[in-house]
């Protein structure tokens, strides 16, 4: 008999914030096919008699490549396995999700999603920044800071963010920071709209640095921002007190 595929989400830290389905998926593995951003406390809490497979990426090198991950997937599956195919915060959301749920279908082999608290979304709520606002915010765009704007290419639309009145949300921006607040400048995006970085959201080292887009490339690079963290950018980073303790209890290590 053939086994079945879970795509499942993490939420964005610790296991709190891993949902009840996730949980008991993950109880049942066979298989756990997993990354480095679910954390250690997640994955600490993997079943012991449950095959653990790492595909996370150190250091900017993967331990599987893409394509190996899926056929191991489907490899399992096939030879009747539960198979957990673990991330952190939510599968389709830059997770490559997409791509996995293509390939196990095309396999012709059951797959459930268990969808995940998304660190675009619990990161800032971390620190008291909401993505929308009756006042400030009545949409929100999130994206990948990985596409380099001044390279030519199907990427994002920077004239057209840049014209956007909602919060922009960034995952994996740190590297082109100073590009993407140049990209908004440039296409007409005021110079005064607040930012706020969050590194390490939910743990105990977490750091907010706020700024402008005038300013928040220098600001970022004097103090020596580093991934993972989430940028966000409008009004509604005006929300943010410093002075206000963690919304989220932190994780302790
Ligand atoms: N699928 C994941 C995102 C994967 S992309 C999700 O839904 O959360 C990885 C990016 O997520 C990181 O580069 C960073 O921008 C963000 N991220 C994930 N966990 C984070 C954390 N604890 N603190 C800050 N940023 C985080």
């Amino acid at each position: 008999m053939t086994g079945k595929v879970y795509l499942v989400g993490s939420g964005p830290g610790g296991t709190a914030f891993l949902t009840r389905r996730g949980r008991e998926v993950i109880d049942r593995a066979d298989v756990v096919l997993y990354d480095q951003l679910p954390g250690e406390e997640i994955l600490a809490s993997l079943p012991e008699r449950a095959e653990k497979i790492d595909c996370g990426k150190y250091g900017g090198k993967h331990t599987l490549e893409q394509d190996a991950i899926e056929a191991l997937m489907v490899d399992r599956a096939r030879k009747g396995k539960i198979v957990v195919r673990l991330k952190g915060g939510d599968p389709f959301l830059f997770g490559r999700g997409g791509e996995e749920l293509e390939t196990v279908r095309a396999a012709g082999i059951a797959i459930e999603m268990v969808p995940g608290i998304t660190s675009a979304l619990a990161v800032p709520a971390s620190v008291g920044i909401p993505l929308t606002h009756r006042k400030y915010a009545s949409q929100v765009t999130v994206l990948t800071g990985n596409e380099d704007p001044t390279k030519p290419g199907p990427a994002l639309d920077w004239e057209l963010l840049a014209k956007s009145r909602g919060t922009i949300v960034i995952l994996m921006g740190v590297a082109n920071l100073a590009k993407i607040a140049d990209a908004l400048v440039k296409n007409g995006k005021e110079k005064t709209t607040p930012v706020a970085i969050i590194e390490r959201g939910l743990r105990a080292d977490r750091r907010v640095t706020t700024g402008t887009l005038a300013d928040i490339a220098a600001v970022a690079k004097k103090t020596g921002v580093k991934p993972p963290a989430v940028i966000v950018i409008g009004n509604v980073v005006k929300l943010y007190d410093p002075d206000t303790p963690d919304l989220i209890p932190v994780e302790e290590d």
